[in-house]
Formats: structure tokens, sequence, C-alpha cells
């Protein structure tokens, strides 16, 4: 995980908290970590009253998460949550974001998804990365093919993968789901009981691994980078 660049594909704001622990601990290592969020989260809000605001409150959630994490760039995509499509438009937004950052690897939804918008984010980003890397579409920058590709959500438990310690950062996964207030009766918390937690993680952290699958599409000839 001793990268430069690496891109997290979320479909929905908190997604990609699953990988929380490991995204504070590759940012603490220097690693620029992107995530890129597909939907404006407009769907998730637990009572009518929050249908207006809800949209608004996820990207100030998403940015208070990113701020707990260290990652270095927060993008939303900006399509609407239960409704991203994987359409040509789609498909060249997240080409464009890939060449702009070029990042040494990306994590995406797995294969096991059931969520139409998860289905689509792993979709959209598996194809968006190979097609980023070929000679077309010029005006959407030079082309860029990303080396690694890993699933680090609802993925099958066969094939390789790494196993990555992330013992010292445990409490940060914790800490980030705190700052998604609006998705707290989804989970069943509060803020509070997240913070307890982090707390109470921090004073004695478990061992804690997380586990990305090599997706089929990385050349394990060229694993880990040389550089
Ligand atoms: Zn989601």
């Amino acid at each position: 995980m001793n990268y430069q660049r690496i891109m997290v594909f979320g479909a929905h704001q908190d997604d990609e908290l699953v990988m929380a622990a490991g995204m504070a601990r590759m940012a603490a290592n220097n690693t620029q970590v992107v995530v890129v969020i597909m939907t404006n989260g407009c769907e998730g809000f637990p009572t009518p009253e929050l249908k207006d605001t809800v949209v608004a409150l996820r990207a100030k959630e998403a940015e208070d998460a990113r701020r707990v994490l260290g990652v270095a760039r927060y993008v939303n995509l900006g399509a609407p949550d239960m409704g991203l499509v994987n359409s040509k438009e789609m498909l060249q937004k997240v080409m464009r974001i890939i060449r702009e950052v070029r990042p040494e690897a990306i994590f995406t939804h797995g294969e096991r998804e059931r969520h139409r918008d998860h289905i689509a984010t792993r979709d959209l980003s598996l194809e968006a990365a190979w097609h980023a890397g070929e000679p077309v579409c010029a005006d959407l920058g030079a082309p860029w093919r990303t080396p690694h590709l890993y699933y680090y959500k609802n993925t099958a438990i066969e094939g390789p993968a790494v196993l990555y310690d992330v013992t010292e950062f445990a409490h940060k996964h914790a800490e980030a789901l705190a700052t998604q207030v609006s998705q707290h009766t989804l989970f069943g918390r509060t803020r509070e009981s997240y913070l307890e937690e982090a707390v109470r993680i921090k004073a004695h952290p478990p061992r804690t691994v997380l586990r990305f699958i090599i997706h089929p599409w990385t050349n394990l000839n060229r694993f880990p980078p040389l550089d």
C-alpha cells in the first residue's frame, strides 16, 4: 500500500468509510488519498423533514469525514441517489477525474453488491479505469492506466488479496462514522456512541486487518511497484 496516489470510489457518502482506517493509515504515510463519490445522497433521509436539506447535510458530513481521515481531496460527481446510470456521460466524468489524479491504485465496490448504485459504481469505475488508459477522448486529459485495482467492499472471499494491518488506525473508523449524523438512524447508532467507541479502541486497539481483493485486471507481474 506504499502508493503516492490512490483513488477510492463510493456510490454514496459513507460507503468509502468501510476502508476508513486504511485511508487514514495511507494518508499518514504521505499517500495522497482521493475519494470519488458518484451520487449526491439525496435519498438518504431517515425522516421526511430532512428531505430538502439532506444533500447539503451529507456534503458537510463528507467534508468532516475527509478531515478526520486526512483524505487529500473529496470529489462528488453529483448523480442522483438511486438513479446512478452507467451512461456515457458518467463514464467520461470518471475517466476525466482518473486522468487528472493519475492514481496508482483504485479501490472500488466488490462483486457482491445489491444496491443498484453500488453495482453501477463498480462497473463505471472499472470500465473508466480501462478506458482512461486508452488513446481515446483526448479532451478528457492524457491517457493514464491505473496499474492496481482492488475491491474493498462486499467482495467474494475467494481470490488473491492484500491484507493491510490498520490496528494503529482502527479508531479512525468509528471517528469517521461519528461524522455521518444523517445516517445514524440507518446504522442504529448515535454520534456519542461512535465517539466513545473510538476512545475505547484507541486505548486498547484490537488487531484490525483490512482485506483488499486484487481485481483480475491487475498485472501481478508488476506487483508491487518497483519505485
Ligand atoms: Zn451506498
